[in-house]
């Protein structure tokens, strides 16, 4: 295991630069015009992200918390209302039932605040690693964590820093070798380019910015 990944700034410089026309998800965006970035709405835009695109995602965001941005709006809101302001995201039902319970929850035990800890995240049903990293650091603004999805644990592997099967592995792996300045950027850059370039099937390796430093390992079809 290397201590350090190699390279990393200029790396991190180059997917900054490529990826820089490309929009970031609604969830690591620092504005989101109108509507207030609170915990809560990250909390809540993060649930509905689940399987669904990006695009989906934020129109469903903004309809939803444009009016019922707090735990106390969403109990009052008729979980058909709430459905149908969610549509089309995956799971709607399933996540208009979560997100009500959620809101329940919220009032009930923690005065209708999301906790600024992690730990306390993951005792919520539903929530998992990756949704409590990104309420850390995106909706609490908190430094040290690595939120990983899909993406963010493939390309590490790919690129030959780790090698590891699940996405928890890969967070603890990572953060032993990532130098910390580099985690508040590392999930959104990653998501970025593993939408556009770094496809999960045939990556488009040519026009990579960051080929000479791949070792493309388990890229077996690729453009
Ligand atoms: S060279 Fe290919 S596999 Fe490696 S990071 Fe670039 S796109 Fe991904």
């Amino acid at each position: 295991m290397m201590k350090y990944i190699e390279h990393a700034e200029e790396i991190f410089n180059l997917l900054k630069e490529e990826l820089s026309n490309i929009l970031t998800p609604i969830i690591a965006r620092e504005k989101w015009g109108k509507i207030a970035h609170t915990p809560f709405n990250t909390l809540i835009s993060c649930i509905l992200s689940l399987r669904t695109k990006d695009q989906v995602t934020e129109k469903a965001s903004i309809r939803l918390l444009k009016k019922y941005n707090t735990p106390e709006k969403i109990v009052q809101l008729p979980e058909k209302e709430l459905q149908n302001l969610i549509y089309p995201v995956g799971f709607y039902k399933t996540k208009a039932r979560r997100i009500k319970e959620l809101s329940r929850e919220l009032i009930e035990n923690y005065n209708g605040q999301v906790p600024n800890d992690f730990e306390e995240l993951l005792k919520f049903n539903g929530i998992g690693r990756k949704t409590a990293n990104i309420v850390m650091l995106y909706g609490h603004k908190k430094k040290g964590f690595l939120p990983i999805d899909t993406h963010c644990h493939r390309i590490p592997n790919r690129l030959g820093w780790i090698n590891t099967k699940t996405p928890e592995h890969t967070e603890k792996e990572l953060k032993k070798i990532l130098p910390e300045k580099y985690w508040d950027d590392f999930n959104h850059l990653f998501v970025k380019f593993g939408q556009t370039i770094c496809l999960p099937v045939s990556p488009f390796c040519s026009r990579c910015p960051i080929k000479k430093y791949c070792n493309q390992i388990s890229v077996i079809k690729k453009r």
